[in-house]
């Protein structure tokens, strides 16, 4: 069996960092002026060569997403930023279209090209014509089962394959879609989508807005806008069993939380299926740890089917059971003391866990001290605090407390 690849969202430095902590093999990131967008969820170039760097002393690779349709003014820019992100060293870009190929295969021809799922490959001669045009890596439209991907995988095999194990699904075929950009101008097709397709909506008659019609698709109401989440932790033997080298987690917007649960679960469910092979079972609490995150609940979208509508949620909006309240900032190993940076609220007595790499710790919240030693009753956001704690944690690690 080969080992796959773990390939997490890293929306920024900290995002970053959290999946080096808990066990990603490789992270994606946006890049500030190659998705020709200043969002939440790119990097500076400063950022950037900084993760890298850290990336790469712990052998994690990153990918940089230039996976815009760029338009005629867009090419200065990206003939600008390839050779700085060459610089910096990241191991591959991930572009959409044939004109952001062509300036890489001229100006960074050893830089390895990785094909965004937005490509929409769906066929085996698709993948022969895009591996004759230098691309390393396909990511696969989510559209496809997994036989499909298996039967690529035997026909090409020099070419290396990532799919979608987790995370947010479009309700568009992968992101070919206006809605975001025509809700709020952040288009889906420049890697900027803010996914309106999952809020919730209403039909008014003209001259009654606040008399909204009920679309009713069952006996509940109508949700035919709102994909549940992808989720195929219970099916990574199948998963592996189709040749994909990479297994990548959506959600670059997500949060530092999130990122820390997803790749530990999914870290942890690898690990054994490695180790264990036929006798591998997927654990019930890797499957209930994966509830403690945002989701609207989940689906295995196309893999086992030849042609599906994606699944929806009759609840619509997200469920998450537990939220952040800190992350490790020091450990104190003399005191046996924790310095948190406090997420949210934390109060005396509230049960808080926290996620090490490989375990989930309860902490003693009873007393809580600021930095000059001060009883304190609560904290709140940005506050920093100590805990008691008798074994060592790292920098970075979260702690979490179910949602009042
Ligand atoms: S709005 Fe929804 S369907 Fe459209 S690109 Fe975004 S996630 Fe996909």
């Amino acid at each position: 069996m080969h080992k796959p690849e773990l390939l997490i969202p890293a929306g920024n430095l900290e995002k970053l960092r959290t999946a080096l902590l808990y066990g990603a093999d490789a992270v994606y990131v946006g890049v500030e002026g190659l998705s020709l967008r200043a969002s939440s969820s790119e990097m500076s170039m400063a950022d950037l060569a900084a993760g890298v760097n850290e990336a790469h002393i712990k052998g994690v690779k990153v990918y940089a997403a230039a996976n815009t349709f760029a338009r005629n003014t867009d090419l200065e820019q990206a003939k600008k930023i390839i050779p700085e992100l060459t610089a910096i060293g990241v191991d591959a870009l991930i572009i959409s279209e044939p004109g952001m190929l062509r300036l890489i295969r001229n100006s960074a021809p050893q830089l390895p090209v990785h094909l965004s799922t937005q490509a929409n490959t769906t066929n085996i001669e698709a993948v022969r014509f895009w591996r004759d045009q230098g691309v390393r890596r396909i990511i696969m439209a989510r559209e496809l089962n997994l036989k499909e991907v298996g039967e690529i995988a035997v026909a090409v095999p020099e070419m290396e394959l990532e799919i979608f194990i987790h995370g947010a699904m479009c309700m568009a075929y992968s992101g070919r879609c206006y809605l975001s950009a025509f809700r709020n101008r952040r288009s889906a097709n420049e890697g900027d989508c803010s996914q309106p397709c999952r809020w919730e909506y209403l039909l008014h008659e003209s001259t009654r807005p606040n008399d909204p019609l009920i679309l009713q698709e069952d006996e509940r109401y109508s949700y035919l806008l709102s994909s549940k989440d992808l989720c195929l932790i219970e099916y990574l033997s199948e998963v592996l069993a189709s040749g994909v080298t990479s297994l990548k987690i959506e959600g670059r917007m997500k949060s530092a939380y999130y990122v820390a649960v997803v790749t530990r679960t999914y870290r942890q469910a690898l690990d054994a299926l490695m180790q264990q092979k036929e006798k591998y079972k997927c654990r019930q609490e890797w499957i209930e740890e994966l509830t403690k995150i945002s989701n609207r609940g989940y689906t295995t979208g196309f893999a086992f089917t030849e042609e599906k509508i994606n699944e929806t949620n009759p609840e619509i909006k997200y469920v998450q059971t537990h939220e952040p309240v800190g992350v490790v900032l020091q450990y104190d190993s003399v005191r046996k003391m924790m310095l948190i940076g406090v997420r949210n609220h934390i109060a005396a007595g509230d049960e808080v866990e926290l996620l090490l790499p490989d375990d989930t710790i309860k902490i003693d919240t009873r007393t809580i001290v600021d930095a000059n030693g001060k009883p304190l009753k609560e904290a709140n956001n940005d506050n920093q605090i100590y805990l008691p704690l008798t074994r060592e944690a790292p920098i970075g690690a979260l702690l979490r407390q179910k949602v009042k």
